[in-house]
Formats: structure tokens, sequence, C-alpha cells
């Protein structure tokens, strides 16, 4: 079985439970949390569809719903939504996931800078998902002990270069919004990059996974 890191619910196969779901906003967090393994958060591109008031029901969702981690959350600076309103979410849920103890599922565009020096405020295990910065933002991300997730999205030469140097206890796989029977493509690819079998590479990432969501269930 491989485990896909990040897919949304409208991209899950019926049967296929075996993942993990993240949510988008209060729209998706109860549909989401029938899913084993989900995560609850506001999306940077929801923050402008939410408000503060919403961030207490987001805590009281975490404490009834019992998530496997915060997310999907972050920043995108390619989008018009105000970046200090956007950073306040992304503070504010992060807050959470310290005081609940939970991982973070990170959403970066034209954010990276940022969202590293975010980070070192804080002491938390953390999935970049989709990765796509440069190589010296990657490696700063590294540094801090994230995660980078990768996806079936076109990368460039730089990042692809990148990739083969990224520890292998450091990467994990994900569909996000492309089919979730994808996943295997992708595992191909960056396990054709790492140069090993994808068969041990999947093995490596299943791992990965439980290293970081500690509350995963196995379906
Ligand atoms: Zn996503």
């Amino acid at each position: 079985v491989i485990i896909n890191s990040h897919c949304h619910l409208d991209f899950l196969n019926a049967k296929d439970n075996g993942g993990i779901v993240p949510s988008i906003g209060k729209q998706n967090w109860g549909k989401a949390s029938n899913y084993q393994n989900f995560a609850l958060g506001i999306h940077p591109w929801q923050v402008e569809n939410h408000n503060l008031k919403d961030l207490e029901v987001l805590e009281q969702k975490i404490q009834e719903l019992l998530p496997i981690g915060v997310g999907e959350i972050g920043l995108d600076f390619c989008i018009k939504t105000n970046k200090n309103t956007q950073i306040k979410f992304f503070e504010k849920q992060l807050n959470l996931a310290q005081k609940y103890n939970l991982p973070v599922i990170i959403h970066g565009v034209k954010s990276c800078d940022e969202i590293i020096k975010i980070l070192k405020n804080y002491n938390l295990k953390i999935q970049i998902h989709a990765f796509n910065g440069s190589p010296q933002q990657g490696q700063k991300l590294l540094d801090l002990g994230c995660y980078l997730s990768f996806g079936l999205y076109k990368k460039s030469i730089k990042l692809t270069n990148f990739i083969k140097k990224i520890p292998l206890d450091k990467i994990l796989i994900e569909t996000d919004e492309k089919p979730s029977k994808d996943l295997i493509i992708v595992a191909d690819e960056i396990a054709d990059l790492k140069q090993i079998p994808v068969a041990d590479f999947v093995k490596i990432c299943n791992q990965n996974i439980y290293q970081l969501f500690t509350n995963y269930k196995n379906v």
C-alpha cells in the first residue's frame, strides 16, 4: 500500500481510504472528518471567507473531532488576499497546532521566505506540501526539520536536482488535486530520481508518514 500524504476530498477514489485528507475551511471540516486520517484547517485561499470567530470554532472542532494534523494552512502570495491577514490566520493556526501537539500541513506559494521566518518561532512537526521553492529555501526548511512533499506537478531542473539531495527520511509523496490513483506515478518519478527501487521508496515514504503524523491510523 502506498499512503497518499495529501489528497483533497473531491479527488479520492471511493475505495481509497488510505491517505491523509486535508480540509480547506469550515465548509468541509465535517466531511473531511468522515475519513480515518484527516486534518483540519483554513487554507490561505479560504481566508477571506473566514473570520477570527471561525478560528475559535476550529479549536472546538480540533477538540471534538481529533484530527491527525492541522491543515491545510499557509501563505499564498499569488492571490489577492491581504498578506497580513493571511499571516494572522497562519500564525493563529500554528499556535493551535503547538497547543494540541499536532503536525501541520503547509501550502506555500511565493511565500517560502516568510514561512521560514515564521516557522523559526515554533517547535512543530511540519509537512511542506507540493514544495516548489528554490533549493536554498528547501535546504532552510530541511534545517528546520520539515518534511518536503511532492506531487504530480512539473518540476524545474533546479528542483529536480534538489530532490536528488533531500534525505530519504524527509520526503513524502502526494496527489493533492489530482486523482489519488496517480500516486504511483509520483512514486515512480521520485524513486527514479533517488535511484532506488520504487517498492523500497514507497516503504520509506510510508515510514515517514508514521514519523510525522504520529496519530496516523492504518486502515
Ligand atoms: Zn492541498
